[in-house]
């Protein structure tokens, strides 16, 4: 029985040093980031605020680990017992997680705590479980002549999260990065440090050696930067905006031709057919994705593409289930929809819905709902021009909009006429329709009269500025590897 949720979150130490090698870390320059949280304005600050000099420190001890092999050459059973080892201290301070996210985001903690963190933990023993079972390849191409085929670790990895959904992100990337061999590096989003931290604290007590696990907190210009230049990082891999993306991509090729991996952003469409006989299903799985956690996931469908037959009663049904998506007080048990990550963010999200307007599109949810809490409104809009910066750019909040069509033809035109390939829907009872439109969508991943399916053993990832490589699954293990291939000669007898 979860109790006094708000109490336990104000009377918890939060740990806001950096960790490297080891040992929790003030920066080198003692500068703190300044912060207040998003639920009720109290004071956050004093997250350590590193820089290019720390995330050198943290790189060298990472390189020295990687060099000595203490990590790099325990048995893939060995790795994976700390991994489980890991997940178990995860299970045992759920709550703490679950806390730490909720006070630092305010997300609901209902969320952190019955969804998100277990989910974590599951990747994270998936991954384990997995790496003992995933075999290289040797090739005969002639007699007395063959190759081998090996997975070889990068070295050191650099690590960039979100603050979206912290914990999630991070273990899809520490995870096989490490069960790979290699010595980590996380620089993780500087609104959504704590728990991280804590976990830090928790893969010492399960195994892993100091200098292979190593959180540099601070801002993105520049730790984040001095991570993703650094000349002995191998691998820079990265979840966040797009433009971000972009420059990491630049420094990769500034300093050495580093590895990189990219989950950007998106405006994933969701198309319903006239041919679709569960309309109800279908708004509320809509409603439920885009409005989620406000909107804040990358792959959210937020661009409704709707056949003009059926539209009016799937707008009716939609306003009706976007009001189960109201923001709530984040500590109470049963809230779904919590806060939105900070003032700036919402004041984002808020002149987007001023662009909307002013482009002549309709909000048709109501707006006069009293707000507690810094959060938006689940905000719909309807009569939206398919080339406004509404229908074209990642809001990164509850804002939905509509487009009506005639034909499925003019649905793809207008799915794939987008700079992003995340994720993408059709909703339809036609069989033919439903593989030729979705063989056509521009996407990474695409749902059939379904969105958000998510499982472990399924990549996840984008094409076009949505990214690069993938998240999840056995294909993660080639991310955070180099493929070497050995060729042998065996004399005759
Ligand atoms: P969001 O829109 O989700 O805040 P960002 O792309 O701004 O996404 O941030 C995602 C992560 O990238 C965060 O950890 C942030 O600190 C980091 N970051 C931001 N700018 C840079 C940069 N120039 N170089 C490296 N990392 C960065």
């Amino acid at each position: 029985m979860i109790q006094n949720i708000k109490k336990k979150a104000f009377a918890l130490k939060i740990e806001k040093r950096a960790f490297i090698n080891g040992k929790y870390v003030n920066a080198l320059d003692n500068d703190i980031i300044h912060k207040v949280s998003s639920i009720d304005g109290r004071d956050l600050s004093g997250i350590s605020s590193c820089k290019e000099a720390d995330v050198n420190i943290a790189v060298d001890a990472a390189k020295k680990s990687f060099e000595a092999k203490i990590w790099l050459d325990k048995l893939p059973q060995e790795k994976k017992e700390i991994l489980f080892q890991l997940a178990d201290l995860m299970e045992q301070n759920k709550e703490e997680l679950a806390l730490l996210d909720t006070v630092e985001t305010g997300r609901s903690f209902k969320n952190y705590y019955f969804d998100s963190i277990p989910k974590a933990i599951q990747t994270l023993r998936y991954f384990a479980e997995s790496v003992d079972k995933y075999y290289d390849h040797t090739i005969p191409p002639r007699p007395n002549v063959f190759a081998t085929i090996t997975r070889e670790p990068l070295g050191v990895v650099g690590l960039i999260t979100p603050w979206n959904d912290p914990l999630v992100v991070a273990i899809w990337k520490f995870a096989p990065a490490l069960l790979m061999g290699n010595s980590v590096v996380i620089k993780p989003a500087e609104q959504s440090s704590f728990s991280i931290l804590r976990v830090a604290a928790l893969a010492q007590k399960a195994g892993i050696p100091d200098g292979v696990f190593n959180v540099v907190t601070g801002f993105g210009e520049t730790a984040g930067k001095a991570l993703a230049l650094h000349p002995d990082v191998s691998g820079i891999f990265f979840t966040g905006s797009s433009d971000v993306g972009k420059k990491i991509l630049q420094y990769a090729g500034q300093s050495n031709m580093k590895k990189v991996g990219l989950e950007c952003g998106g405006k994933s469409p969701f198309i319903v057919s006239k041919h679709c006989n569960n309309l109800h299903k279908a708004a509320q799985v809509l409603a439920k994705n885009i409005f989620y956690n406000q909107g804040q996931i990358c792959s959210a469908p937020s661009r409704a593409i709707v056949d003009n037959e059926i539209k009016e009663d799937f707008v009716k049904l939609l306003i009706e289930e976007s009001q189960n998506y109201i923001p709530q007080d984040p500590f109470d048990i049963d809230t779904e929809v919590g806060c939105i990550i900070n003032k700036e963010q919402q004041q984002r999200v808020l002149d987007y819905i001023e662009k909307g307007k002013n482009a002549g599109a309709k909000i048709i949810t109501p707006c006069d709902v009293d707000l507690k809490h810094l959060c938006v409104l689940p905000t719909i809009f309807d009569q939206v021009d398919p080339e406004s910066s509404i229908a074209k750019e990642e809001i990164f909040g509850p804002v939905l909009v509509i487009i009506g069509v005639s034909s499925m033809r003019e649905a793809i035109s207008i799915a794939n006429n987008s700079k992003y390939g995340l994720a993408a829907s059709i909703w339809t009872n036609n069989l033919d329709e439903a593989h030729q439109v979705s063989r056509e969508l521009q996407a990474g991943i695409v749902h059939v009269n379904s969105y958000g399916d998510d499982d472990d053993t399924v990549p996840f990832g984008g094409i076009k500025e949505s990214g690069i490589g993938k998240d999840k699954s056995l294909y993660a293990f080639d991310e955070y590897s180099y493929v070497k291939t050995t060729w042998v000669h065996l004399d005759t007898i």
